[in-house]
């Protein structure tokens, strides 16, 4: 039988944290949520207050910090090229003094920790799909770089860690994840896609709209994160990600039918660096954690578009 254990996640308020502390909390766990509410906010766990075995508190990773847990998620970081741009250089140590930070706490405590790395560790990739045995082609000086660098390094000591001090650690490599609670004006394709075709305003594609995502739905997420935290000497990395790979046309028009919006496409210029394809090799997963996402893009756009329309009332 599985013990209840105290859990630490960091980013705990954000989008993906909030999932991962109520279905932790469901499954019996105590919760600890940390967040500074940089991108996150009370908002997103206000529902879970009043249960008794969580707890949230205000404090940056960028500071040590110290709770008796028996696991670490460390999720704390920006996700959202807008957010990740504003502060480029919080967005570098929020990675890699958040990274050592739980690290060292995990090193301390002898308790297992994992890392919430990103797809990003591709850049922008000459390999198709992407297997977790691809070291990427990022560039280390654009305006991306902050993020994508700053979860390579956060890797890297991950590494370092398990090689050196023997830190029982896991490392996931999430690709683009939706779903409700993400926050409403973060400029992510999907979020903004979605309010564009709820006010029947302009769809705004970057770009020729020819780049491809993969799209995760959220519970198929937080499935894999927890399945991951359970396994037995695998460190990882993992890809955790829907293979199915779409155009950002295509999803443009997906919104537009699913929202029945009167709503136009409109072209803007392509951001720096912004990778031309993305799709997860999901072999590792599948073998390791017998794991697969269930969730359609379908389906899972109709509860976002269904919350999102909550939100806009
Ligand atoms: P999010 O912005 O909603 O959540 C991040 C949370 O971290 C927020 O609550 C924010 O306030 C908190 N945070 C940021 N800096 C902090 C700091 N210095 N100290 C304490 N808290 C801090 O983003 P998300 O989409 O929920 O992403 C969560 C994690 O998953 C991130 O590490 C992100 O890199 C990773 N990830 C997300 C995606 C995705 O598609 N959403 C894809 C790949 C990786
Ligand atoms: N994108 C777009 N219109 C928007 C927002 C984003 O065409 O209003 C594009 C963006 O240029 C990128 C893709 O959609 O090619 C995914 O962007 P997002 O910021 O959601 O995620 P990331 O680039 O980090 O994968």
């Amino acid at each position: 039988m599985v013990r209840n254990k105290k859990i630490l996640v960091t980013g705990g308020a954000g989008f993906i944290g909030s999932h991962l502390c109520e279905y932790l909390l469901d499954q019996s766990h105590q919760v600890i949520c940390l967040d500074n509410f940089f991108t996150g906010s009370k908002e997103n766990v206000r529902h879970l207050l009043k249960n008794k075995r969580f707890c949230l508190v205000k404090h940056d990773v960028e500071k040590p910090y110290f709770f008796k847990v028996d696991e670490i998620y460390n999720l704390a970081c920006p996700a959202a090229p807008v957010w990740y741009q504003k502060d480029p250089v919080k967005t570098v140590r929020t990675s890699v003094l958040g990274a050592i930070h739980a690290l060292n706490l995990a090193k301390k405590l002898k308790c297992r920790v994992l890392q919430a790395s990103t797809s990003e560790v591709y850049g922008d990739p000459k390999v198709h799909p992407q297997k977790e045995d691809y070291s990427g082609n990022v560039n280390p000086i654009g305006r991306r770089s902050c993020y994508d660098e700053g979860k390579r390094c956060a890797e890297t000591l991950f590494f370092d860690y398990w090689r050196e001090y023997g830190v029982d650690i896991k490392v996931a490599r999430i690709f683009n994840t939706y779903g409700p609670r993400m926050a409403l004006e973060d400029g992510r394709v999907v979020s903004n896609f979605i309010l564009q075709a709820l006010n029947n305003k302009n769809i705004t594609i970057y770009g020729s709209g020819s780049q491809t995502r993969s799209f995760q739905y959220i519970d198929d997420l937080i499935l894999g994160l927890t399945k991951f935290m359970r396994t037995e000497d695998f460190t990882g990395p993992v890809n955790l990600g829907n293979p199915k790979e779409f155009t950002i046309k295509e999803l443009a028009m997906k919104v537009i039918e699913l929202t029945d919006s009167k709503s136009k496409i409109i072209y803007k210029s392509l951001p720096e660096d912004d990778p031309r394809q993305r799709q997860p090799d999901i072999l590792v997963a599948k073998k390791e954690l017998h794991w697969k996402p269930e969730v359609s893009l379908e389906d899972g756009l109709k509860k976002t578009i269904n919350y999102f329309k909550k939100i806009l009332k």
